[in-house]
């Protein structure tokens, strides 16, 4: 099946849609609006006619059901216009790689930037395809503006066929993902279907039902602040106190950088620094959300600790939540992820089903009453000048969406 998904590609990766976490603007940056209005205007070219952009950067939109089947209840496809403003994302010059022959990849505006399928063992599987990747000195947009594109290619696919039949189809575009905002202002009764699934994920086949559970802990220090000069037995200095409780944080199979697959892990991000108040915020991650609080109760304890062996010092300690682990949810839906891994062997593949090690919007749009596993939008090497997407697995990706709308009619129409 080919689509228009790489061209659609080519062209939304051109837009600088980084989203910024300083800003206090809905959407947080002018360029996401840019891609948004045009996305307006290209589904309505389609004939989604509903297709509108609300005060917040959604767009939403709907395929309408086909031939007398608008009874049916609506199921949904996601995807985030933002890039990670970690990276630089104006000026992406995409090239394509075409009938990709295990060569190196050299980036033509930073020689050394080089993908090699040595170091890219998702790639050396790609022989034949159309690798597209940036030129050297910017990410590439892949996430998400794959699963933009592709949901887009679905949409003209089913208007073009209408012997293919389906209930009503809602679409959503978002901003600000990459910030942790991306579903801040999402309408979900406006939105209206019974459950959604994101494009956002890695090579083709993969399906993720399960993300961590998150919280974020502010461990603020306060010392006492005096003329370091005559400060014997008076001054007492809150970074010390600080890097006491950092060096007493546990480092095996508890940090990112000795965990993996299913461990959860703490780990101190931020520091602001102060002889007289000093604050280390710490990330607190595990796929069962009970083992968080286990793991807030050793932070607690070792700034206690701190705090003990210093007299005249204090701690205020703050729990944020972040998100939750989306399968407690998927878990009372099992049939949301069944449709899924039907609709990936209908393509042609074996679901490949792996906990993610952060969240997504469907993390927070499950727990806001819309289910919403995550599916492979054919991203790899996320955040990176080394980003790279291949034409044939978007196109694979259409064909998911496309056969999801179908398993779910066949199993809505033996309900209703
Ligand atoms: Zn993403």
């Amino acid at each position: 099946m080919k689509t228009s998904a790489l061209a659609r590609f080519l062209h939304y990766v051109t837009i600088d849609t980084r989203s910024d976490e300083r800003s206090a603007t809905v959407p947080t940056t002018p360029g996401q609006l840019v891609l948004l209005r045009q996305l307006v205007a290209e589904l309505r070219g389609l004939g989604l006619e509903d297709a509108v952009l609300d005060e917040f950067g959604y767009v939403m939109a709907t395929i309408p059901a086909t031939a007398s089947l608008a009874h049916l209840p609506a199921i949904g496809f996601i995807a985030h216009v933002d890039t990670s403003p970690e990276m630089p994302g104006d000026g992406v010059r995409p090239i394509v790689h075409e009938r990709y022959d295990g060569r190196d990849l050299v980036l033509p505006d930073d020689p050394a930037v080089v993908l090699r399928a040595s170091e890219n063992p998702a790639l050396a599987q790609q022989i034949g395809h159309d690798i597209v990747t940036a030129s050297g000195l910017t990410l590439l947009g892949a996430d998400d503006k794959a699963g933009v594109a592709e949901i887009v290619a679905a949409a003209e696919y089913l208007m073009a066929h209408p012997e293919i039949p389906h209930g009503p189809v809602r679409l959503a575009f978002t901003p600000d993902e990459e910030i942790g905002r991306g579903a801040d202002h999402f309408d979900v009764a406006r939105f209206g279907a019974v459950c959604a699934y994101t494009l956002d994920g890695g090579g083709r086949g993969e399906l993720e039902i399960e993300s961590f559970s998150a919280d974020a802990v502010t461990v603020t220090f306060r010392g006492f602040n005096t003329h370091p000069g005559y400060a014997k037995g008076r001054m007492v200095n809150a970074i010390r106190l600080a890097a006491d409780f950092i060096a007493r944080l546990p480092r095996e199979d508890t940090s990112p950088e000795t965990t993996e697959g299913y461990q959860g892990y703490l780990h101190p991000y931020q520091v602001e620094a102060s002889v007289d108040r000093t604050s280390v915020k710490v990330l607190v991650r595990d796929f069962v959300t009970g083992a968080l609080k286990e793991k807030e109760a050793i932070v607690e304890r070792l700034a206690r600790e701190v705090v003990a062996a210093h007299p005249g010092a204090s701690v205020d300690i703050v729990v944020d939540e972040s998100y939750r682990n989306m399968r407690e949810v998927l878990e009372r839906h099992p049939r949301v992820v069944d449709a899924a891994r039907a609709a990936i062997r209908r393509a042609g593949m074996e679901p490949i089903e792996r906990p993610i090690r952060g969240g997504t919007d469907g993390s927070r749009l499950s727990f806001m009453g819309l289910p919403t596993p995550n599916l492979f939008a054919g991203e790899h090497n996320f955040h990176s000048r080394l980003e790279w997407v291949s034409a044939q697995d978007m196109d694979k990706a259409v064909e998911v969406i496309v056969h999801l709308c179908t398993v779910w009619t066949e199993s809505l129409i033996t309900d209703h």
